[in-house]
């Protein structure tokens, strides 16, 4: 079997809020002040082929929740070189409203979903609101439309998207979360997304609050792990320290992107 091109993997940051412990640990405590919450889309391409992991929110959703927008999503996909107008593969790796916004600017895009999300956000689970609130009806509701549509692609638990990217099933966070696995210059690197939202949630084992599943949740850490070639290649979904562990691909991109097929520090 020939091997597949390696692609390039960058992390584009485009929102940040202040957290307290207990907001990003069970039984953190609730006064003391926690890491910071940094908010990403991922950039995976090769010569032959782009996908955009994730969609991010707008300025109008993070007025509404107090987070602070750096810039849209698509500017930072923008300054890597890349369209929004005319991506035609985005994988959504749940439907959290930080995740899924901006279908606006993605008007040729198919997306890639876990049965199992959508499924859990149009559920019986959404009429509580601790596993509702991390939603947005209105996003939900556009994905909905894209089913209808026929602009979203199914998958159930894991599956090859592309020679050398695929999609696997984590479940914990929600109920049909799912990580992607890339094959890179420096082997397998696994974008976890919120299958742990920091390095300390898996690192430490301690669960992140807002959860489906506690036992998933530990059962997923074990699985990105098992999926990168190395547990240093599982990039989580909203910790600072992946902007500090790994490099900007230019000057002009400090602080805005980092690129993940490397060996972090
Ligand atoms: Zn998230």
């Amino acid at each position: 079997m020939t091997e597949p091109t390696p692609y390039e993997a960058y992390a584009i940051r485009y929102a940040t809020v202040a957290r307290k412990s207990a907001e990003n640990f069970i039984g953190g405590d609730a006064h003391e002040q926690g890491e910071r919450m940094d908010y990403f889309v991922w950039l995976v391409r090769n010569a032959e082929r782009t996908f955009i992991v994730d969609t991010g929110f707008n300025a109008a959703a993070a007025h509404k929740r107090k987070r602070e927008f750096l810039r849209s999503p698509a500017e930072g996909l923008r300054l890597l070189g890349v369209d929004a107008a005319t991506v035609e593969n985005v994988i959504v790796t749940h439907l959290h409203y930080d995740h899924i916004g901006n279908f606006d600017l993605f008007p040729k895009a198919r997306f890639h979903l876990q049965d199992r999300e959508l499924a859990y956000a149009t559920g019986r689970y959404m009429s509580t609101e601790f596993f509702s609130y991390a939603y947005e009806l209105d996003e939900v509701i556009a994905m909905v439309r894209n089913v209808y549509a026929g602009r979203v692609e199914f998958h159930d638990g894991d599956a090859e998207i592309a020679p050398g990217i695929s999609v696997h099933h984590i479940g914990g966070h929600t109920q049909g979360l799912q990580a992607v696995r890339v094959w890179t210059r420096v082997g397998w690197v696994v974008l976890a997304s919120d299958g742990s939202h920091y390095y300390a949630n898996m690192g430490t084992g301690r669960p992140f609050p807002v959860v489906a599943s506690v036992t998933e949740m530990v059962d997923g850490w074990r699985k990105v792990r098992s999926l990168a070639s190395d547990v240093r290649h599982v990039v989580p979904g909203h910790d600072p320290l992946v902007m500090k562990k790994y490099r900007a691909p230019s000057p002009e991109l400090e602080g805005i992107a980092v690129r993940l097929d490397a060996e972090p520090i």
